[in-house]
């Protein structure tokens, strides 16, 4: 007798300790979502596997943190050049479990093992200060101690690229580390988890587990996690930043955006539109530096409206896997559904729908949508307040440089943002100005390189550092400052009083 379909599904398992866990009480699906089939199961972390993972990795914590850098750099290195081997492998999990198309993932798996490649560097990232003489005979240095057990909370658009923002720095300044992918997504971490085991990774170092809710704020209250990485929507970011850090953790919460493009009527209108239709529909516009609104300077309105529509309308949407395929799927059937409201939404403010996804054909099965182009949006509208997260592109029109400013600043998003235009007197005034983290002069996504740190402002950040770059190693590491006197036959007593070492 043929078994049920779903006890042949494949498992994902946890991995805690160096070994995968198969075994739990919950579980959930994973999607493909081209397909709309359920390809995988998922298993699901409770109170007692979260407890497992943090025993493991505290475990480990004190072997690691005593393995020289330089060491713990050459397990780095062999790390990196297993996944320059598996990136193919890599991208071909992330198309198959998110939808983005293969070259697209290839690229964000690409931009994550940079942040490996700068992991390398960590003895030079580790070196402290040191001061002679601070005081007669008395000298100062500085440490930069690993401060424990750290969790990583990652969302489901980026499946390698934004763990990759995590732990790699943090187990590299000496840390141990609990990885919760997102449900959607979770083989890739599972498959990195096997990558850094061969590269000789000791047990216990590297863990994954996975979950909704539940796993989350196990790991939110747990009292042996010491620091929480998060990458998400706003409203979940602030409840991370506020459940950890009333628990007493260091936390860095990056949350949802609205990123507006500026194009100045001196712009370059053609190369501007280009960039724009990457930056909105690439990945589905299910990137957190998707541009998702166009803010359209004075006689620059029709032109780039009219270039806008025709580029909008021509974007190849299909599978992710298929040659020439520009858009893939959305995640879930559910945000296709809540995206494509948006639409209705919009029609019924007031705003002028140029491109109607809701007249292309696209594939029927999985969770196909095509491309959409609002005009004449304005502030108040809902479908320029919310994030949209898909292929849902508004334009709003204004009169100056100082009113694209203004309503940028006004926004409460502050990821990144983008401006287009001939001028370098005007750029170099929006640089200046703009109340964001991220910004492009005549580039619509201006992700930092891993060498700088990536993270944005007000709403989309909760905590004080940002990832990768210098700012990782700061957050994954406490400073020590110690003074040091070694006495000998003329250094005066001690005093009672407060002491200025001079
Ligand atoms: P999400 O906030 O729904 O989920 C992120 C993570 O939080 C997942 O691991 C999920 O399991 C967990 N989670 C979900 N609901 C939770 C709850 N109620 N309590 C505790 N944990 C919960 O985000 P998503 O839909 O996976 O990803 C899309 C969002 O992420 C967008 O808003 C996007 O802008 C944002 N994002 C931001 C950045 C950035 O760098 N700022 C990067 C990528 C994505």
């Amino acid at each position: 007798m043929n078994k049920p379909a779903e006890l042949k599904l494949e498992t994902v398992p946890a991995w805690i300790g160096g070994k995968p866990v198969t075994t739990a009480a919950r579980s959930g699906e994973v999607f493909n979502p081209a397909t709309g089939q359920v390809t995988k199961k998922v298993v699901f972390a409770d109170a007692g596997m979260i407890d497992a993972a943090v025993k493991a990795a505290a475990a480990a914590f004190p072997e690691w943190r005593d393995t020289p850098p330089l060491r713990r750099a050459r397990i780095m290195q062999e790390f990196l050049s297993l996944l320059k081997k598996d990136q193919k492998q890599l991208a071909a999990i992330v198309t198959d479990e998110h939808g983005k198309v293969l070259a697209d993932a290839m690229g964000s798996v690409q931009r994550g093992i940079e942040v490996v490649e700068f992991a390398c560097g960590i003895p030079h990232l580790l070196k402290g200060e040191y001061s002679e003489n601070v005081g007669t005979q008395v000298d100062t240095h500085t440490l930069r101690q690993p401060v424990g057990v750290c969790a990583g909370i990652t969302p489901f658009n980026f499946p390698v690229m934004v763990p990759l923002w995590m732990f790699p720095m943090a187990i590299a300044c000496g840390n141990t580390f609990i990885l919760k992918p997102s449900e959607k997504v979770p083989s890739a971490s599972i498959r990195m988890a096997e990558l850094f085991k061969e590269a000789g990774l000791p047990d216990g170092v590297f863990n994954v587990v996975h979950g909704d809710k539940a796993a989350v704020d196990g790991l939110l209250t747990h009292a042996g996690v010491s620091a929480i990485s998060f990458v998400g929507s706003t409203p979940i970011a602030k409840y991370i930043y506020e459940t950890a850090a009333r628990a007493g953790k260091r936390v860095q919460a990056l949350g949802g955006a609205k990123n507006h493009a500026v194009v100045l009527p001196d712009a370059d209108l053609e190369f501007a539109a280009d960039a724009l239709i990457g930056a909105a529909y690439g990945s589905a516009g299910e990137r957190c530096m998707a541009i998702s609104a166009v803010v359209a300077v004075g006689a620059a309105g029709d032109p780039l409206v009219r270039l806008l529509e025709q580029k909008a309308k021509s974007i190849k949407v299909g599978p992710g896997t298929e040659k020439d395929v520009e858009m893939g799927p959305l995640v879930t059937c559910q945000h296709r559904d809540k995206v494509a409201s948006y639409i209705e939404q919009g029609v019924k403010e007031g705003a002028k729908l140029v491109v109607d996804a809701r007249k292309q054909s696209v594939p029927k099965d999985g969770f196909f949508l095509g491309t959409s182009l609002f005009d004449h949006v304005t502030p108040q509208m809902e479908i320029y307040k919310n994030e949209i997260f898909g292929p849902v592109l508004v334009v709003l029109r204004v009169n100056s440089l100082e009113s694209a400013i203004a309503l940028v600043n006004q926004n409460p998003y502050a990821n990144g943002t983008a401006i287009f235009t001939e001028s370098g007197g005007a750029a170099r005034r929006f640089a200046a100005e703009i109340q964001v983290g991220m910004v492009g002069i005549n580039v619509p996504i201006p992700v930092p390189v891993a060498f700088y740190s990536f993270g944005g402002w007000k709403s989309s950040l909760f905590g004080d550092l940002h990832v990768h770059g210098t700012e990782a190693v700061k957050f994954y590491t406490r400073t020590k400052a110690i003074t040091t006197r070694w006495p000998h036959q003329d250094t005066p007593a001690p005093g009672f009083h407060m002491p200025t070492l001079g």
